[in-house]
């Protein structure tokens, strides 16, 4: 395999993701430097390009100290103005990484401005807080309906896609997932993978967009037997996506 994708434990819940590739190394977000540095070191990487999701400080902390080592910081244009000072000032769209094509996306939801990396060569999006392992960001800033065509985007993506998202609160959404589709074999399966997982103390990021496309109910609002579970036969899919959203703010 021509890339690699090195998982950075950071914080107390959050993921940094480190993408090794022929022409170079990238880093995706930094919720803090050390534990990116020293798994760097331990790999003999230098990064060359850090690589923002969105403006939370728990996925920009660590930016100066990266760029102290060498990285250009690269993030959403429209999102300038509250992101460390970017070196490349990304529009949605394809840009070259390394000589393969990195398609930024945009993903406004948990917050306005939020961007996601789709790297076909390396068969990984990097989603930060918009599509979680059965999860999706909280809606901080943007709407349902923003979110909701935000994750339409991201479930557009093949199924062998590895999905990088920022936290790990995946036993969580797990146990509210079940709430919404209580008979959904495929989600009753995962659940238990995912406690038998966190039992042996692993991570459960990343995961695989197949995966979620079966079991994460955010990526599901649209679809009948999914409507019906929330009691909203023939509702409009947005409105959907919000009730179901709304559930998991009070779950
Ligand atoms: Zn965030
Ligand atoms: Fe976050």
């Amino acid at each position: 395999m021509t890339y690699e994708i090195l998982t950075v434990p950071c914080l107390t819940d959050n993921f940094a993701f480190i993408l090794k590739g022929p022409g170079g190394t990238a880093v995706i977000d930094a919720p803090e430097a050390g534990p990116i540095i020293a798994r760097l070191e331990a790999e003999g990487l230098t990064p060359d390009v850090l690589l923002l999701t969105h403006h939370h400080d728990d996925h920009i902390a660590g930016a100066e100290e990266l760029r102290a080592k060498g990285a250009k910081v690269w993030g959403a244009k429209a999102d300038a103005h509250r992101l460390p000072k970017l070196d490349v000032e990304l529009e949605p769209g394809k840009v070259d990484l390394f000589g393969d094509p990195l398609t930024v996306i945009e993903v406004s939801g948990h917050t306005v401005g939020h961007v996601a990396f789709y790297h076909e060569a390396a068969g990984a999006l990097f989603s930060g807080d918009s599509l979680m392992a059965m999860g999706c960001g909280r809606l901080f800033e943007g709407t349902p309906d923003q979110m909701w065509q935000s994750l339409r985007k991201l479930r557009d993506l093949p199924d062998d896609t590895t999905v990088c998202s920022g936290h790990e609160y995946t036993q969580n959404n797990a146990r509210f997932a079940l709430t919404v589709e209580p008979t959904n074999p495929f989600l009753n399966d995962r659940v238990q993978q995912i406690a038998q997982m966190r039992t042996e103390g692993k991570w459960t990021v990343p995961s695989m967009l197949g995966e979620e496309k079966k079991t994460n109910p955010f990526l599901r609002a649209d679809l009948p037997e999914v409507k019906s579970a929330m009691g909203m036969d023939g509702a409009d899919d947005t409105e959907v996506f919000a009730a179901i959203r709304k559930a998991k703010d009070d779950f």
